[in-house]
């Protein structure tokens, strides 16, 4: 009769450690690293991703493998670098990898002015200390590259702590420019360093309070939600903005409201973006836009499904998830990402925090800001969002991208999934960004434990060759997907997960 089995094992402990850790758990807009790049997208009819913006400079850094330093590095960057826990092996190992992190990483923070270069100082991220080193002989001359915006001011970061309960959903988002011409593999002497030279990019403004407010106006309803929705009490905070559960009335159906204040959002296009990808999109594995409205002089509401089980995050972090259950939320997520890909539309940052569940085991994909629509003419991009441990190395590096870069978090998801947190999360993102151009496909910690048809799964999930990773629609007839339990088998996760948050 009851599907649902026993109730599951917690998780005792992650590999990060100590899960109580309690540093800078108290204000989560603190927490939420803010990356300090910002997409700009010009908003028509359609989100759409806008092209780079402000002036470039180009240096020459080189590398000298008899000293192991670079030459004719920025300051800001030497900095970053130093902090970063990136040992003197792995420069050695592959110094165009340590480029490729400092650029992604550095890119697009000039000229944005919205308060998000305050990720350098961070307090979640910073130096992690020197790492076990690899070993390598490899030379390697390195591309002109962007140097660093100014630089951090002054403090250096702090170490990082474990994935404290509080943190769980503050991993910060990328969203960047696309990799400037001069990037190419520009290999000149190794210790040569070029004058700089000047680039200048087409410079689209940014939306005004006033324009995003009068471009919102003409997409939300028209009323005050407060006649229609009742009983409301806070449930959560993001980055963004308040989310609240309400009672519609009419219906007495419970909706989750996400409140907003648009002169705080640092990219207020991206709320424009998401409404409009949210409105357009319906499917059962998908967070349901109900409406949204304007209340007041500058806060935007958008109700939602409300779904009462949480993120998958609080299951993957506090319990032990079964291969029936993950092969159960993969499909279920996959169902989504076809779905979305069918409609052109990637959604960029699939992670566990992005993953609501529903009581009775319903999975359901949300968080669209970061998402793109792409056309069948034009169906990649290089504009780089997302959540860096989760990130596709051809985001990392830079190139250009297309849908697949959903599957490649899926994977990553599936290893959160397995191990509670995804590769790499205890490291400087700086370092983490190094490992995944480096690495490419991530190693599991127990490898043995999996099954064969599991592993699988997870490397073609996680395959470095884009042509040859599969898309959605192939990996929805993979055969560890028949080993999925009923979705009702979730439930003593959710609540197991809840009853562990209730103790911290
Ligand atoms: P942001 O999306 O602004 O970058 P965030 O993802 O950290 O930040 P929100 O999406 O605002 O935060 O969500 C805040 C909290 O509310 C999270 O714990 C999330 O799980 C919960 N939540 C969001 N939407 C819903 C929903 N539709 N039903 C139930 N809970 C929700
Ligand atoms: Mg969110």
């Amino acid at each position: 009769m009851d599907e649902r089995g026993p109730p599951p094992p917690p998780r005792v402990a992650s590999k990060s450690g100590d899960k109580n850790g309690t540093s800078a758990s108290s204000d989560k807009k603190e927490k939420k690293i803010v990356w300090p790049f910002g997409r700009k997208n010009q908003v028509k009819d359609r989100p759409e991703i806008s092209s780079p913006v402000d002036f470039e400079h180009t240096v020459h850094v080189g590398f000298d493998p008899h000293t192991g330093e670079f030459t004719g590095m920025p300051e800001a960057w030497a900095k970053l670098l130093l902090n970063s826990g990136i040992s003197a092996a792995e420069k050695k190992k592959n110094p165009q990898g340590v480029i490729k992190a400092l650029e992604f990483y550095t890119a697009n923070s000039s000229g944005i002015g919205d308060g998000e270069t305050k990720f350098m100082t961070a307090q979640r991220y910073g130096g992690a200390g020197s790492r076990p080193s690899l070993s390598s002989d490899t030379f390697t001359p390195l591309a002109p590259v962007r140097p660093a915006p100014q630089p951090p001011s002054g403090e250096s970061p702090p170490d990082i702590p474990p994935r404290p309960p509080a943190t769980k959903k503050s991993d910060g988002k990328i969203a960047l420019k696309p990799p400037i011409a001069t990037t190419s593999h520009d290999a000149s002497s190794a210790n040569q360093a070029s004058p700089a030279t000047e680039q200048k990019r087409q410079k689209k403004p940014k939306m005004s309070d006033s324009e995003v407010i009068a471009h919102l106006k003409q997409i939300v309803s028209v009323g005050d939600p407060t006649r229609k929705y009742t009983k409301m009490e806070k449930i959560g905070q993001g980055a963004s903005g308040t989310v609240v559960t309400a009672m519609e009335i009419s219906t007495v159906q419970q909706v989750a409201i996400k409140q907003m204040n648009i002169s705080q959002q640092p990219k207020k296009e991206l709320i424009i973006n998401e409404i409009l990808v949210m409105k357009e999109i319906k499917h059962p594995n998908i967070v349901n836009y109900v409406d949204s409205y304007l209340v007041g002089e500058s806060e935007l509401w958008v109700v939602m499904e409300y779904l009462a089980g949480g993120s998958l995050t609080d299951v993957v972090t506090e319990t032990c998830m079964n291969e029936g259950q993950i092969a159960a939320v993969s499909r279920e997520c996959l169902q989504a990402l076809e779905f979305l890909h069918a409609n052109q539309v990637i959604h960029r940052d699939i992670k566990s925090d992005n993953i609501l569940l529903g009581m009775d085991g319903q999975v359901k994909l949300t968080d669209f800001g970061f998402c793109a629509q792409i056309t069948p003419e034009q169906n990649k991009r290089s504009t780089m969002v997302g959540t860096p441990y989760w990130m596709a190395p051809e985001v990392v590096t830079r190139k250009q991208y297309g849908p697949k870069v959903d599957i490649w978090s899926l994977g990553i998801m599936a290893i959160e999934m397995v191990e509670g947190e995804p590769p790499y999360l205890n490291e400087n993102p700086l370092r983490a960004l190094y490992l995944i151009a480096t690495n490419g496909t991530p190693e599991l910690q127990n490898p043995e434990k999996l099954s064969k048809t599991f592993k699988d799964f997870l490397t073609q999930c996680l395959e470095m060759d884009v042509e040859k990773r599969k898309g959605a629609t192939e990996l929805l007839q993979h055969p560890f997907l028949r080993k999925s339990a009923p979705l009702s088998s979730l439930t003593p996760l959710i609540l197991a997960a809840k009853e562990m948050a209730g103790k911290h």
